[in-house]
């Protein structure tokens, strides 16, 4: 490690410590889609019509009416009265522009096979697996669940649905039998796209098992096609009714399908946000909002460009991989790249080896995974030539400073913006975060809320609060990429969203007569809230504290985790922190800490000391924690976030419940022992 080694690394070290806050590379600004500072101001006076921006970068089979329709708030409409077709925006408009041989998907594969689709291949198979849905009996409005991993399959299979004006539901790989039977009962689902297996660090895991104890769950008779991944590695397993994907797609080569024209209101896809509270709940997203409002952020905060290569590295099971790895880039006709497997495998430099392969120019991924790179050490990056990175952003979770800062240094080379950008699976897409060529950038902060989105942190009654205090994230104005029910429930979708903030009187005639005439005076009275608590600083800039919930109330002081985490991972040597409440005699709760460390620290006395003493310094003495334990690993769900309640029970010593949505649920008990013997 090159690190602490070395005099101009030192320099750098102190220079980057003293340095609150950084200025977009020059080279970067220079060729940058969005860099006129003019741009919030523009979308503030024009409000709503500013939107037409995003609508723009669209192809309309007929142009929309009005940009926002706001008479049944918070059923919000944007672009009524347009038509389009995603799949037609995302393939067949860039190959009628010459594309048709420039990369659109490049997959790479966990054991290092990899594969090209040009934008004329992916239209090809698109098309022949949207005739062959058809045939299937697949009609526009059928909900089609896809329970795939990261294999091409699954874009081409939602593109084809979109093609066909079929709303797909993508149920993540790794969620058990369960948990699709329970989304494809919810949405009345009968139709499943599925594969045989998958690798996972060379070995191949039985997928298509778990299918099918999913669908002996399914009211439904279920139509099902499996796709081919492992060849003979596992039996390529039909069952009674399903069907081949390879021999579907060879059937239908060559078939034309017109891209069906639908409302910008219409379903594009349901998401069904992984429900650690209560039934998961079905978050619909639609045509036209949704792809302008993904289109534009790709173009202006990931700066994408038909020429480049762009990685994200989310799973296409989550909102981040249908956002950022299909819909927004293949709208721009770019190249989007799709990686089968886990970071460290074969070697913990798999992530940086395929940047140097690819030349990529854009890299997304979340803070969870910058943290393990940061354990994993320095020589991991350095064996790479990553000089082609342009952009670097982050998603899922804040950023810690020391974090941002390693990212920016040793990815990035100083000379990449880093974009971190808040946002949910019901905002469809980013809200805050800066943009790489205008704002400058403060480690730990996302930014300012984008132009056109009227983000504010409030205090309990919903007065803006001043800068520095802690208070509630809330949005006051729609955006085109929201969300606009929860499937089937618009009770539900007001009473989680919409009741917190919004005016009482209108939340309660939309709650008992709803979508009626008297609940169409008052758009303006409607907040969103996400849920998330935030402090904003004299700049705007917005620092989101984590879930409301994750809130610790030591001796009536109320301690936001995230807050007590960074200052934790602001030692040196601690790799990843976890902070939650227990119960506590005295105090009614008390502050404990899980703490990772890096790969050539040690647990002692002292590295106790030291992380005791940060969150003295940087929250004060209340917030002490009671206990400090070093695990080699944190309870995780599948989507890479920290399961807190699992922790609060263990320092509680409460039951457990249950462990299966983990990814890890071995490390439960081997946290739970520590405990016990006193660790
Ligand atoms: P569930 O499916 O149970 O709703 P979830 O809310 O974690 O889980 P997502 O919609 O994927 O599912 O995550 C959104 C949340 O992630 C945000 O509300 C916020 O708490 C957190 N988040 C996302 N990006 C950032 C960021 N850049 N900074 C801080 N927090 C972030
Ligand atoms: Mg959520």
């Amino acid at each position: 490690m090159s690190d602490d080694t070395g005099e101009p690394e030192v320099e750098l070290e102190a220079r980057l410590k003293e340095q609150e806050t950084f200025e977009p590379p020059e080279s970067f600004v220079e060729q940058a889609n969005v860099s006129d500072p003019d741009v919030y101001e523009e979308f503030e006076e024009n409000w709503p019509d500013c939107w037409e921006r995003a609508a723009d970068l669209l192809s309309w089979d007929e142009e929309y009416d009005t940009v926002l329709e706001d008479g049944d708030a918070p059923f919000y409409e944007w672009f009524s009265g347009g038509e389009l077709n995603a799949s037609y925006n995302c393939l067949d408009r860039h190959v009628e522009e010459g594309a048709k041989n420039r990369a659109a998907i490049k997959w790479e594969g966990e054991l290092g096979e990899t594969r090209t689709y040009t934008y004329g291949d992916l239209l090809n198979e698109v098309e022949a697996f949207a005739a062959a849905l058809r045939d299937l009996g697949v009609e526009e409005d059928d909900v089609v669940t896809l329970y795939m991993p990261m294999i091409p399959e699954l874009p081409i299979a939602m593109l084809a649905c979109a093609r066909i004006g079929a709303p797909h539901s993508v149920v993540f790989a790794g969620f058990s039998a369960d948990a699709l039977a329970t989304r494809m009962n919810s949405a009345d689902s009968e139709y499943l796209v599925t594969c045989d297996g998958y690798y996972r660090r060379g070995d191949a895991l039985n997928h298509k098992e778990k299918a099918d104890k999913g669908l002996r769950g399914v009211e439904n008779d279920v139509q099902t096609v499996v796709v081919d991944r492992l060849g003979d590695e596992l039996t390529h397993f039909l069952g009674n009714d399903a069907h081949d994907y390879d021999e579907l797609v060879a059937e239908h080569e060559g078939a034309s399908v017109e891209p069906i024209s639908r409302d910008a209101e219409d379903m594009l896809f349901l998401m069904y946000t992984s429900g650690t509270t209560g039934e998961p709940k079905g978050v619909k997203h639609t045509t036209g909002g949704y792809l302008a409002y993904t289109a534009w952020t790709s173009n202006a905060v990931l700066d994408v460009k038909p020429e480049d290569t762009y990685w994200c590295t989310a799973d296409i099971g989550w909102i981040t991989g249908h956002s950022y790895i299909v819909y927004g880039p293949l709208a721009l006709g770019t190249t989007t790249m799709m990686y089968e497997g886990t970071p460290d495998y074969p070697e913990k430099d798999r992530l940086w080896e395929l940047i140097e392969k690819n030349r990529v120019d854009t890299f997304y991924t979340a803070p969870t995974a910058i943290r393990s790179f940061m354990k994993w050490g320095t020589e991991y990056p350095e064996r790479h030539d990553l000089s082609s990175l342009r952009l670097l952003g982050t998603v899922g979770e804040p950023i810690n400073p020391r974090a941002w800062k390693w990212y920016y240094k040793h990815i990035g080379g100083e000379e990449c913006p880093i974009v971190d950008t808040w946002w949910q699976t019901e905002t469809g897409g980013m809200m805050i975060t800066t943009l790489p060529a205008i704002n400058e950038m403060k480690p730990g902060s996302a930014g300012p809320p984008l132009p056109g989105i009227d983000a504010r942190v409030v205090d309990a009654a919903g007065e803006e609060i001043s800068a520095g205090e802690a208070g509630y994230l809330t949005v006051d104005n729609p955006w085109p990429g929201m969300l606009r029910t929860l499937y089937q429930n618009d009770e539900r979708f007001v009473e989680e969203y919409w009741t917190e903030y919004s005016d009482t009187d209108a939340v309660n005639r939309q709650l008992t007569s709803p979508h009626s005439s008297e609940s169409r005076e008052d758009a303006d009275e409607w907040v969103y809230f996400p849920e998330d608590g935030a402090t904003v600083d004299e700049d705007g800039y917005v620092t989101v504290l984590g879930r409301v919930d994750d809130v610790i109330n030591v001796s009536g002081h109320r301690l936001g985790t995230m807050e007590i985490e960074s200052a934790i991972v602001g030692v040196p040597g601690v790799a990843e922190a976890a902070v939650v409440g227990g119960d506590h005699e005295i105090k009614g709760e008390a502050v404990y800490t899980y703490v990772i460390l890096e790969d050539d620290a040690e647990p002692s006395e002292d590295m106790r000391e030291r992380i005791v003493a940060a969150v003295e310094d940087d929250i004060g003495p209340i917030a002490r924690p009671e206990e400090v334990l070093f695990t080699p690993e944190l309870p995780k769900t599948r989507s890479g976030k920290i399961m807190r309640r699992l922790l609060e029970n263990i320092a509680s010593g409460d039951e457990l419940g249950d462990t299966s949505t983990l990814r890890n649920p071995e490390i439960v008990d081997e946290i739970a022992r520590q405990v016990d013997s006193g660790a």
